[in-house]
C-alpha cells in the first residue's frame, strides 16, 4: 500500500511558470501540454487568453480584458511522470493570488525573453520562489530572434537575481543565424531546422562532434566550443544539492514558438525537479507518503459560475491519498467535513476527481467553510501547515461606502473579502480610515466588482498611490511618528506598519528613528 503511494507521489512534479508578460509563458505551456497530451486542462491556454473560452471565465473583467484573473491548474502525463502546472495570471496587474500559487508548487520555471533580459515582474516572482528556497529552472526563450548574447544573459541572472547558474545547453548562433544548441546534458547537438535522425548529432568524449558534419567548419560552431570551454573552466559546477536548495538555476536556451529545445528542457527538468517534499506543520514535518491525508487551501475563487454563485477552494495535497467522499477535519475549527464534491477544471465542464495524491491540486466546492491557508487532514492531531506569508502590498487606496446607509453591508463585504485573501486591509491610526493594500491594481478592480455584485455596495476608492510598506517589529509604536510621508497604520491583526512615500522617506525615517525596527516580510532570507 505504502509502496504504491510512494511510487505515485514520486511521479508527481508540480510547478509554476514565472515570467514577465510576453516572454512566452503561454506558448511554452501549450508546447508542454502537447508533449503530454493533456489529460486535464482549463481550455487550451491560448484560447483562454483570447477569450474564446468565456465559459471558464468567471467575471466580466476577465471577458472585457481577455485575461485570466485567477490561476488555474493543468495536468498531464509524460514519460512516467504526472505533471501539474499551476498557471499564474499572464498580465501585468497580477495579484496576491499569483504569489500564493507559488506556495503550492515544488519548483518554478522562469521563462525570459532573450532580447529583453530579466524584467520587473520576473524579479518579483523570483523573490517569492527564493524566499521559499524552491528549485528554479531558467528557460531563455526566442532564440530564433536576435537577442542579448548568452553570456550577457547569464551575467544578468547572477547580477540582477543573485542566483548562480549552470547552462544545460548553449546556443550555436542566434536569430537568423541560429543553427542549434549544444546540449551539454545529453552530450549532443540539436540542430534547429532538421527533423528525425538528422536532428541530433552525437558528441565525443572531448565534447566535439563525433561525426563528420559541415558544422565543423562553421565559425559559429568554433565560437560555441570556445564558450563551452570557458564555461567548463570558469563557470559554476553542476550541483544537484544547490539546485534542490534553489541556489543554482539550471539554464536552458530554446524557442518555444518553434518547439525547439522544449523537449530537451522537459526531460532534464523532470529529472532534476523535486517530487513533493515533506512540509512543516505544527506537529513537525508531514511526510508526503504518510497514510494520513492532508493539504492546505492556497486560493479561494468565488462565483466562478455566476449562475451558481459557488466558491471553489484550491487545495494542495501534502500527504496521503484523496478519495472522494472521505471525511476530514478542518484544523482551524476542529470541525469534520465530508469531501464529497471535488472538482478539476475543464474548458466547458468540470470533471470530477476521484483520486489524487500529494503534489496534486484539487478544487473543493466551498459554502463558506474555508479560509486561505486552512489545513484539512484526516489526522486526529489536526495539525496546521505553516501560515502563508503576508505579501508586501505596494499600491493603496482609501475606501468608503458611497451610501452611508450601507455601512453594514460595506463592513461585512470588506471583512469577508479580506478574510478570503482578496485584498489587505489597514486602518490609519489617526483617522481610523480604511486603506486597502494590493500587490497589483487588478485586486482593486476585483474588490470593487465583488462589493457591487455580491454585497450590493458601491464603494469610493481614492488612489493614494504606491507606497513602501514596512511592519514594525515591536508591538507598541509611538503614534506621533505618523506623518504624511510615513503613514502609520494597523493591519488586520492589529500590527503596526508604516507606509512610506518612497525609498528616501524610508531611509530618512530609519536614520531618525534607529530604535524602531522595521521589516519587510518578503525580504530574502
Ligand atoms: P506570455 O504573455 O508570456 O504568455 O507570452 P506568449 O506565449 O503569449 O508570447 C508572447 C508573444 O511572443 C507571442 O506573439 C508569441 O507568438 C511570441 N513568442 C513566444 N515564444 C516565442 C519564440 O520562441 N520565438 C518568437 N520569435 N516568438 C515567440
Amino acid at each position: 500500500m505504502v509502496d504504491t503511494l510512494q511510487e505515485e507521489v514520486g511521479s508527481r512534479r508540480t510547478f509554476a511558470i514565472i515570467s514577465h508578460p510576453d516572454a512566452g509563458k503561454t506558448t511554452l505551456t501549450e508546447k508542454l501540454l502537447l508533449f503530454g497530451g493533456a489529460i486535464r486542462d482549463a481550455g487550451t491556454v491560448k484560447a483562454r487568453k483570447t477569450g474564446k473560452y468565456a465559459t471558464s471565465d468567471w467575471m466580466e473583467i476577465e471577458k472585457q480584458r481577455g485575461i485570466s484573473v485567477t490561476s488555474s491548474v493543468m495536468q498531464f502525463d509524460y514519460s512516467g511522470f504526472r505533471v501539474n502546472i499551476l498557471d499564474t495570471p499572464g498580465h501585468q496587474d497580477f495579484s496576491e493570488d499569483t504569489y500564493r500559487t507559488l506556495m503550492a508548487v515544488d519548483s518554478a520555471v522562469m521563462i525570459v525573453d532573450s532580447a529583453k533580459g530579466i524584467e520587473d515582474q520576473t524579479i518579483k516572482l523570483f523573490k517569492v520562489c527564493r524566499m521559499r528556497g524552491i528549485p528554479i529552472f531558467t528557460f531563455f526563450n526566442k532564440l530564433d530572434r536576435q537577442g542579448k548574447t548568452p553570456l550577457e544573459l547569464l551575467a544578468e541572472l547572477e547580477e540582477v537575481l543573485g542566483i548562480e547558474s549552470y547552462p544545460m545547453n548553449w546556443p550555436i548562433g542566434m536569430g537568423k543565424d541560429f543553427v542549434g544548441i549544444y546540449d551539454r546534458f545529453h552530450n549532443r547537438i540539436e540542430q534547429f531546422k532538421s527533423e528525425g535522425d538528422e536532428r541530433f548529432l552525437p558528441l565525443n568524449e572531448d565534447g566535439e562532434l563525433a561525426v563528420p558534419h559541415e558544422l565543423k567548419n562553421s565559425p559559429l560552431y568554433e565560437q560555441t566550443l570556445e564558450e563551452i570551454m570557458l564555461l567548463t573552466e570558469a563557470g559554476n559546477q553542476f550541483s544537484e544539492e544547490k539546485i534542490a536548495k534553489g541556489e543554482l538555476s539550471p539554464v536552458f536556451f530554446g524557442s518555444a514558438l518553434t518547439t525547439f529545445g522544449v523537449q530537451t528542457f522537459l526531460d532534464a527538468y523532470l529529472k532534476f525537479a523535486p517530487a513533493p517534499q515533506p512540509r512543516n506543520a505544527t506537529s513537525g514535518e508531514v511526510n508526503p507518503v504518510s497514510n494520513d491525508f492532508s493539504g492546505f487551501i492556497f486560493k479561494i475563487q468565488a462565483n466562478m459560475n455566476p449562475k451558481h454563485r459557488d466558491r471553489i477552494a484550491f487545495l494542495r495535497i501534502c500527504s496521503g491519498k484523496f478519495e472522494r467522499g472521505m471525511s476530514v477535519f478542518l484544523s482551524r475549527t476542529g470541525k469534520p467535513i465530508n469531501l464529497s464534491s471535488s472538482t478539476q477544471f475543464l474548458a466547458d465542464d468540470r470533471a470530477t476527481v476521484n483520486e489524487a495524491v500529494s503534489g496534486d491540486i484539487i478544487g473543493l466546492y466551498d459554502t463558506g467553510n474555508y479560509q486561505i491557508g486552512d489545513t484539512i487532514t484526516t489526522s486526529k492531531e489536526m495539525y496546521q501547515f505553516e501560515r502563508l506569508p503576508q505579501f508586501t502590498p505596494e499600491l493603496f487606496v482609501r475606501v468608503t461606502a458611497k451610501n452611508v446607509m450601507k455601512q453594514k453591508h460595506f463592513h461585512k463585504g470588506i471583512h469577508q473579502l479580506v478574510q478570503e485573501g482578496a485584498i489587505q486591509l489597514f486602518k490609519t491610526v489617526r483617522m481610523e480610515e480604511y486603506l486597502l493594500g494590493a500587490v497589483g491594481q487588478l485586486q482593486f478592480e476585483v474588490f470593487e466588482h465583488r462589493m457591487r455584485n455580491e454585497y450590493n455596495v458601491e464603494v469610493i476608492m481614492e488612489r493614494i498611490g504606491s507606497k513602501i510598506t514596512r511592519w514594525a517589529e515591536d508591538e507598541k509604536v509611538d503614534e506621533s511618528l505618523h506623518s504624511s510621508r510615513s503613514i502609520l497604520v494597523k493591519d488586520r491583526y492589529d500590527k503596526y506598519a508604516f507606509l512610506f512615500e518612497n525609498e528616501f522617506a524610508l531611509r530618512w525615517f530609519n536614520d531618525k528613528n534607529p530604535d524602531v525596527k522595521l521589516y519587510n516580510p518578503m525580504d530574502l532570507r
